[in-house]
């Protein structure tokens, strides 16, 4: 063992790893299955709920390598996932969870590896802003392939779509969860609610009004007194001088 050419120890793991990661719902051309497709690297290629990462470059290597950037990824952390959703290239996407097993190389923030079985679809908003509840045609896809875009019933409107249910049954048994309000912009939310609600009961106006009078009065009062107090200190100091 040693030596220059010493491998780095490769790892590889029976038990199922957890990651997170993007991708977009994908629809056979006939209709009859789903998959998904990489939102950056291997676009092109479209995997199944449980598949075998292949080269993305054509090589006929294993992954992945060592000396490739082929293979499945994963983050460790649902956040980081989470975060490159937010970017506009990455919104029509869907949060997977996943289970990353056989040869995996680790990284700082997650994993790349040869084996995956996608456990959950998170599904997130529509394009307009309101939480998808349903899976629509792209326009966009790969030979074989229609990527789907989730979308709100609004948006849908009368265009062919796919129900949650229906996905996960022809993507071979995965979960499919809507999520599409998980932070800040919802309407029912407190962030974007008047900070002063009882302001709208006229009641409750009178009553801080009456309560803003006399914390003014007694304001003044104090003010009066503060003066007095201020003058007799004034005169006091100034007899003292000699
Ligand atoms: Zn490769
Ligand atoms: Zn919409």
């Amino acid at each position: 063992m040693g030596g220059p050419f010493a491998r780095s120890p490769r790892e590889h793991s029976d038990e199922p790893l957890p990651g997170f990661k993007l991708a977009y719902p994908m629809l056979a051309a006939d209709g009859a299955s789903c998959g998904f497709s990489g939102v950056t690297l291997g676009r092109a290629h479209v995997y199944r709920a449980v598949d075998d990462a292949i080269c993305a470059h054509g090589s006929r290597h294993a992954c992945p390598s060592r000396w490739c950037d082929c293979g499945f990824y994963c983050f460790h952390e649902m956040g980081a996932a989470r975060d490159l959703a937010c970017e506009p290239d990455h919104r029509s996407a869907v949060l997977l969870e996943v289970a990353a097993s056989g040869r995996y190389r680790r990284y700082e923030r997650g994993l790349r590896y040869a084996r995956q079985r996608v456990k959950t679809v998170r599904v997130g908003r529509c394009e307009c802003g309101r939480p998808a509840d349903l899976l629509a045609d792209s326009g966009a896809g790969s030979v074989g392939w229609r990527r789907l875009l989730p979308v709100c019933r609004n948006c849908a409107a009368d265009r062919p779509v796919l129900s949650p249910d229906r996905f996960a049954e022809l993507a071979g048994g995965v979960q499919v969860v809507l999520e599409g309000r998980p932070t800040g912009l919802g309407p029912d939310e407190p962030t974007l609610a008047p900070a002063e609600a009882p302001a709208e009961d006229p009641g409750a106006v009178a009553l801080l009004s009456a309560e803003v009078a006399v914390l003014h009065a007694r304001l003044d009062e104090t003010l009066a007194r503060l003066e007095e107090v201020q003058a007799r200190l004034d005169e006091l100091t100034r007899r003292d001088r000699p």
